[in-house]
């Protein structure tokens, strides 16, 4: 115990919530199938960056996660890996239609990263991602998503309309990520956010990503994760 506080703290890693999985140093340490480390590896990553380090063990262990740490830091893999467990972990639900993941994102640009990155992963299983944004013809994206997919990537205004044309169905979503939460709450999204995930079981496993923590963003963190443990890296948040 006391050397991974000693570990966490030559990381500049601060944790916060009960009984937090000890940092791992190196993907090997994750427990992905051998598939998945060949994507890693085949992406050019070497070892965990220092969220990845904290968070990949947390968030493998189902918990609910509150991430802070600058852009930059590798928060979408910490994210996207899991979530590629967490789906081929649900094969009970694979019978059943809409996405297993949903990520939220704050614009078009972050929306599209991140759908590429979670495309590098999920492509070695024949996991189908959407990505849904303004911008994009309502009718072709309403036939993507009816032609079905496991990973919604989605800015939370298009989602909003896919649901209300309804497109996807939640029934299947377990595992649902906010990301750059903060910049979502600037853009005027948190109506659209809180509809979302009022429409999303409660039983799902819930991540918050933010480079900060305004206070609006940790009330909605207290009312929609549960038991988070909160990771913060670096001297700021
Ligand atoms: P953030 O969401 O924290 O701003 P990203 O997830 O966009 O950061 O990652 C930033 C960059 O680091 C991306 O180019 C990504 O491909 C790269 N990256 C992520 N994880 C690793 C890793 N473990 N090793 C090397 N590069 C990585
Ligand atoms: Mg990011």
């Amino acid at each position: 115990e006391q050397e991974v506080a000693e570990y966490r703290k030559s990381l500049a890693i601060r944790v916060s919530g009960f009984d937090v999985p000890r940092p791992v140093k190196r993907f090997e340490d994750c427990g992905f199938a051998p598939e998945l480390m060949r994507a890693i590896a085949k992406q050019g990553y070497e070892k965990p960056t220092t969220i990845q380090c904290q968070s990949l063990p947390i968030v493998l262990s189902g918990r609910d996660v509150i991430g802070i740490a600058k852009t930059g830091s590798g928060k979408t893999a910490s994210f996207v890996l899991p979530m590629i467990v967490h789906i081929m972990d649900q094969p009970e639900l694979q019978k059943e239609e809409g996405p297993i993941g949903v990520i939220c994102a704050p614009t078009r640009e972050l929306v599209h990263q991140i759908f590429l990155e979670a495309k590098k992963f999920a492509k070695a299983y024949g996991i189908r991602a959407s990505a849904v944004y303004g911008g994009m013809s309502k009718l072709d994206q309403f036939k993507e998503l009816k032609a079905g997919c496991e990973i919604v990537v989605a800015t939370p205004g298009r989602l909003i309309d896919m649901l209300k044309m309804k497109a996807l169905t939640m029934m299947r979503a377990t595992y649902l990520v906010l990301d750059e939460a903060d910049r979502m709450f600037d853009l005027g999204f948190e109506p659209q956010i809180r509809s979302i995930v009022g429409q999303i079981r409660p039983d799902r496993q819930t991540l918050l990503f933010s480079a900060t923590m305004p206070r609006k963003v940790e009330k909605l963190a207290r009312e929609v994760l549960s038991d988070p443990i909160r990771v913060t890296v670096g001297e700021m948040g």
